[in-house]
């Protein structure tokens, strides 16, 4: 290096003459010309700074150098936006997370419907047109009791759709303690003035009785509407007219009662040990004219709303105009026809259900995986944290179930430096979240909590190798 001669000025090499390096042939393969081209322009851009400013290195304007930058550029462009992540919220059914997991027999299915053409609205013995409905209107009648049954876009469409076809202009009867607003501003009076009808609030918020209902009911009443209270509970000094009596009411004055069940299961779910919810079978015997209901909640399907009940009143409703705009595509019946048959043999449920299978993992199971996987995760967030297996509670999700939770187990991420609690585990958390199947936990009491319900025996290959990736991030704090 001694005596040597004024170093030439870096000067940024021709863009032409880049394109044509090896490394360039490779990306403009991978990602096309026009790409590869703007993004190695933008790289040189943001060197040049440093480049006039005799800043940069030789090794930093190569070819392979830029080859590098460009590709990690592209790459991130390229990758998916929607990502599988590990839910180790503890909340099963996470909205956020895209609720529903769906079984194997729905995923064939919705492979299938993606690459051949089938027969979504083409009657087979005809040769006539068919009706999108009739692919599941056999199945839902049968697991329900009811007359007839339609299918939407999901519960909320439902809801907007069934007043908007039988009360518009009308009078609709809710109870105020029935007056709910569901995560991401589904709310019962909004949805009433977008459907058209007018709301007639009845009772108190903790109490409403028959006599509020039978008094309100006049010449204007559409109908009479039940709102199941999913994401919350009325206790202490309240009181609620069941669905039995409500019917009652309503049909004494020719009325119809429609229950928006929120959840719906078809199934009761005490008989796995887990809390009992209405069924929508048990709803439509009680005297609900129609119900509505969710295909991704508890029911364990794919987004939908469903609508079972008369058969006149459901007509009326796949007469309406919104019934159009409201539908599901095939991907949707086609995932849900499976997971409804899955409900003709229930013995089978718990294994082949996803969501049932979650609902009802032994704590035991959870509880062997949080001690395999303590040493690991231990040897990953290292000696900033300590990690320690421990018991906890899941949730149902979804607004079902709210009071109801599940013993678990899970593994409990906790700080050393107490004072700086808040900080390291806000870091913790960013780093789970950037991985590359990111790990979505949740924080209180000052500790991190990974619930492993949601991992099962086949992710944890999956799980286990991205530590030292996380290790990774967390030793460049
Ligand atoms: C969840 C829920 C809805 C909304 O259902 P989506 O399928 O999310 O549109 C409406 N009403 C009740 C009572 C609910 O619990």
């Amino acid at each position: 290096m001694s005596a040597a001669a004024p170093a030439q000025p870096l000067r940024l090499p021709a863009v032409d003459r880049v394109l044509s390096a090896p490394a360039f042939r490779a990306l403009a393969v991978d990602y096309g010309t026009r790409l590869t081209t703007d993004t190695l322009r933008g790289v040189m851009d943001a060197l040049r700074p440093a480049v006039v400013a005799g800043q940069a290195t030789a090794e930093q304007i190569e070819p392979a150098a830029l080859a590098a930058q460009v590709r990690a550029q592209l790459d991130a462009r390229f990758a998916p936006r929607l990502k599988a992540v590990f839910n180790l919220t503890g909340t099963v059914l996470h909205t956020n997370l895209g609720r529903a997991l769906l079984p194997d027999a729905a995923v064939q299915a919705v492979v299938q419907a993606l690459t051949t053409p089938a027969n979504l609205e083409f009657d087979l013995a005809t040769g006539g047109r068919g009706d999108r409905d009739d692919l599941v209107n056999d199945l839902l009648r049968e697991l329900t009791g009811a007359e007839a049954a339609t299918v939407v876009n999901n519960n909320a469409a439902a809801v907007l759709l069934t007043l908007n076809a039988l009360a518009a202009r009308k009078e609709v009867i809710v109870s105020r303690g029935e007056l709910v607003e569901i995560g991401g501003a589904f709310r019962i009076p909004d949805i009433m003035a977008r459907a058209g009808a007018k709301l007639v609030e009845v009772g108190t918020t903790n109490r409403t009785h028959a006599k509020d209902y039978a008094e309100a009911i006049t010449e204007r009443t559409a109908l009479v509407m039940k709102v199941h209270c999913s994401n919350y509970a009325v206790t202490g000094f309240t009181k609620s007219v069941g669905e039995a009596e409500v019917a009652q009411i309503a049909h004494a004055r020719g009325v119809p009662l429609v229950v928006d069940l929120g959840s719906g299961t078809l199934v009761d779910l005490s008989q796995w040990g887990l809390p009992h919810e209405a069924t929508v079978r048990e709803t439509i015997a009680a005297g609900a004219d129609l119900v509505t209901f969710s295909g991704d909640k508890l029911l364990g399907g794919p987004q939908a709303g469903l609508i079972v009940g008369r058969k006149d009143l459901i007509a009326k409703i796949k007469k309406n105009p919104l019934k159009r705009a409201l539908r599901v595509g095939k991907l949707t019946l086609a995932a849900l026809e499976p997971v409804l048959r899955l409900y003709l043999r229930p013995e089978q449920l718990p294994e082949q259900l996803t969501t049932l299978r979650l609902f009802t993992r032994p704590q035991a199971d959870m509880r062997a995986q949080a001690d395999a996987l303590t040493a690991p995760l231990q040897a990953a967030v290292g000696t900033g944290y300590t990690v320690h297996a421990d018991a906890v509670f899941s949730q149902i999700g979804s607004g079902a179930l709210p009071v109801e939770t599940l013993p678990s187990y899970g593994l409990a991420i906790r700080p050393v430096n107490v004072k700086r609690a808040g900080r390291a585990l806000g870091h913790l958390e960013a780093a789970l979240r950037a991985l590359p199947r990111p790990v979505i936990g949740h924080i209180a009491n000052d500790t991190l909590w990974l619930d492993l319900r949601c991992l099962e025996a086949r992710d944890v290959p999956a799980f286990t190798a991205q530590l030292p990736l996380l290790a990774e991030a967390l030793a460049q704090e």
